[in-house]
């Protein structure tokens, strides 16, 4: 399997596979890790990619 960059991770929810086309917003965290939310193709909710 080759490393696809624009994949942003997997619904919360549903487990769907979501692209980068998804991406919503990317946000710094306190932490300093970066945050997405994204809308899911599948739930059409707004989730995290994990
Ligand atoms: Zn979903």
């Amino acid at each position: 399997m080759t490393p696809d960059e624009s994949y942003l991770g997997r619904c919360p929810e549903c487990g769907e596979d979501i692209s980068e086309a998804w991406l919503l917003v990317k946000y710094t965290k306190d932490n300093g890790e970066t945050g997405i939310w994204a809308e899911c193709p599948n739930c059409e909710d707004v989730v995290a990619p994990e």
